[in-house]
């Protein structure tokens, strides 16, 4: 298989190099506040060696490695993916939705579905002899980057805004970190980490900006075909900068270039109501004026979504859709998941199935629904607290 970069936008294709980052020629035209342009995607070409899901897929090495971009043996060993694909009974039968599942990504070694990403950057910056990588985060790219480069052996330098999660904090800490809190939003901790690189160099793992954290997130969809054994009727992703969203349409398309599959499921955005600058984008055909994210969700919460141009695209080019939900409706939901279920997630995580809620009468009962759960609660227990209460 041969792996290339494409635009996005303008489909110029380019060699896959550790200092490009955006298309040369459509980045020029970025705007302050708006979404970045050029956004690169991988390309690939050529033909399956032999059967697809490999046999034995299910080990805990690289199943997918024959459609990622970096060679296997630049890979940490770290358990990042292979996240169980489960039917939860008692979720089925109090919603009457026999076809859900869910797709346990709170799993990951440090408890969310960034660390796919950050497994390949890890690898290609082992590949390309980069010893700094630096992220912006509003927690879990940072905590993930931070803990998956420590199986790698790289040195981490995150950017936080003030408002991040302790949990996330201390965990990004633990695994030895060098932790920048930032005075501002998250999009001022992206400005920052920027002018970082710019300064000192080092391999950027900005969501959206490295090309690689959307093609890493691709292995979430390539999960999900080969545990249903075909592609689902629907997915629910919850969506902040639009990179997993991205790498779930990214992971799907694959499987059809490749004659795997025919036919994408109906993919569903999930945005906190707070936070939507990709459902209004995908309502007007266009970005507006950023509003900052304000949703207790904070791992979606987002002003300017670094890869809503290509999100926004897809969902249209595919037929899918974006729903809103309250943060009310996140903690119903994720209060509901738990106990239903006794998966415990993130308000971010939860908001898929609050998402399923909003649209319930347009979807089908017997559906394939497959619920991203993109993080674990653990990572937020203040925002957990508010529903439950403490006794005594
Ligand atoms: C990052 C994240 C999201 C949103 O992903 P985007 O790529 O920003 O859209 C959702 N849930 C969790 C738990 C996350 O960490």
């Amino acid at each position: 298989m041969e792996f290339f970069y494409r635009c996005s936008e303008c489909d110029r294709q380019f060699a896959i190099t550790p200092d490009l980052m955006l298309c040369p020629d459509c980045s020029q035209r970025h705007e302050p506040d708006q979404p970045l342009r050029g956004v690169l995607e991988v390309g690939l070409r050529g033909e399956l060696r032999g059967p697809w899901p490999p046999p034995g897929a299910e080990a805990p090495s690289l199943p997918y490695a024959e459609l990622l971009p970096v060679e296997p043996r630049y890979f940490p060993v770290v358990p990042v993916g292979n996240t169980p694909l489960w039917e939860p009974a008692r979720l089925r039968q109090h919603l009457g939705r026999p076809g859900i599942y869910l797709k346990d990504d709170t799993a990951n070694p440090t408890g969310s579905l960034k660390d796919r990403a950050s497994l390949l950057v890890a690898a290609f910056a082992r590949k390309h002899e980069i010893s700094d990588v630096v992220v912006a985060s509003t927690g879990n790219a940072a905590s993930s980057m931070a803990g998956i480069g420590a199986a790698a052996g790289l040195s981490v330098r995150i950017f936080v805004p003030k408002s991040v999660p302790r949990a996330k904090l201390v965990q990004s800490l633990q695994y030895g970190a060098e932790v920048t809190v930032v005075d501002g939003t998250y999009d001022d901790a992206c400005r920052d980490s920027l002018e970082y690189t710019a300064l000192h160099g080092g391999l950027s793992r900005n969501t959206g900006f490295n090309p690689l954290t959307i093609e890493g997130k691709k292995t979430v969809a390539l999960e999900v075909f080969a545990q249903l054994g075909r592609m689902p009727d629907a997915v629910f992703v919850p969506t902040g900068d639009g990179v997993i969203l991205g790498g779930v349409f990214k992971g799907f398309e694959d499987l059809i270039r490749l004659g795997l599959a025919d036919t994408m499921p109906t993919i569903y955005a999930v945005q906190a109501e707070g936070s939507n600058a990709i459902c209004r984008a995908l309502a007007r055909g266009e970005f507006d004026d950023p509003v900052p994210g304000n949703t207790i969700a904070d791992s979606i919460s987002v002003g300017v979504p670094a890869n809503g141009r290509s999100a926004v695209k897809k969902l249209a080019r595919h037929g899918g859709h974006c729903v809103e939900v309250s943060d009310a409706e996140i903690l119903d939901a994720q209060q509901m998941l738990s106990s239903q279920s006794g998966l415990f997630a993130e308000p971010a995580a939860a908001s898929s199935v609050a998402g399923l809620l909003r649209v319930s009468d347009t979807l089908p009962r017997d559906a394939v629904t497959v619920l991203l759960i993109t993080g674990t609660g653990l990572k937020d227990i203040e925002a957990a607290t508010d529903r439950v209460g403490i006794p005594g």
